[in-house]
């Protein structure tokens, strides 16, 4: 298939996808442009092998996200965006995996491909111990001492269970692109380790560094600002004012690429 062709068939599928999330109210308008462009250029760079890593972690991510939405809702507030991803929010999640991706298109580096996988497996991990451990019985701990106990929700707060979730989120992206990737074996396990060593690092800054707020009116730690569900405006305790949460994401999945990229040097 010529290059220009296969670009073309990927923009028409990642556009179509885009749609397909904007309908389900997965994804805002700006969302889906911005997940137009990431699929364009992994579908693209990437062929069936990335596409179907990419795919993997949305239609598990969209899924989960839907999933006991009641529930979640008493800690939704805690968010400072529902589970509707806009533009940055696609960028946070898919931007280092898009880049990678394109690498590994241009050069063929192994390194590049397990970078890729990394980066998704580290925002499943994360999405899958957002979604399923809030739903957990046990109160989350900080991830900087593990004996302060946090409410659900919180930036920061880990618990075994979610812990797990994160883990199981990072093998399956692991799975699947030790099936469709360049490598023999092996590799599941490194982008597991990898997309949980990112995802814990998505924890701790969300713990030391990321903005946090608090409102007066309902004595509750947020991630909103300026103003709260409520109506109060909210007034910043910690962390930097520009280190929101896709900030966050974006650093983690760097980090998880890091870490996937080196590691799989030892194989
Ligand atoms: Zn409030």
């Amino acid at each position: 298939m010529s290059t220009s062709l296969q670009f073309l068939i990927a923009f028409v599928l990642a556009a179509l996808i885009g749609a397909l999330a904007y309908w389900r109210k997965s994804l805002s308008l700006s969302g889906a442009v911005g997940a137009t462009i990431l699929g364009t250029l992994t579908f693209g760079f990437g062929g069936l092998a990335g596409s179907a890593v990419l795919l993997t972690f949305f239609i598990s991510s969209s899924a989960l996200s839907k999933y006991k939405t009641q529930r979640k809702e008493a800690v939704a507030e805690k968010f400072s965006k529902g589970s509707t991803r806009d533009f940055w929010q696609t960028m946070a999640n898919g931007g280092v995996a898009a880049i990678t991706i394109s690498l590994w298109g241009l050069t063929g580096d192994p390194a590049h491909w397990a970078a890729f996988a990394a980066a998704y497996a580290t925002a499943n991990a994360d999405t899958w111990a957002t979604e399923l451990g809030t739903l957990a019985k046990q109160q989350p701990r900080l991830i900087t001492n593990l004996r302060q106990k946090v409410p659900p929700g919180t930036s920061g707060g880990i618990t075994l269970w979610g812990t797990t979730a994160s883990f199981l989120g990072a093998l399956l992206i692991g799975l699947v692109a030790q099936i469709n990737g360049p490598f023999n074996f092996g590799l599941v396990l490194i982008i597991a380790i990898a997309g949980l060593l990112g995802a814990l690092s998505d924890s701790r800054l969300g713990a030391t560094l990321q903005a946090t707020y608090v409102c007066e009116t309902c004595q509750l730690e947020t991630e909103q600002h300026p103003v709260h569900n409520c109506g109060t405006p909210t007034t910043h305790v910690r962390g930097m004012p520009w280190m929101n949460n896709d900030w966050v994401n974006f650093l983690a999945t760097l980090t998880g690429a890091v870490f996937g990229g080196i590691l799989v040097s030892f194989i």
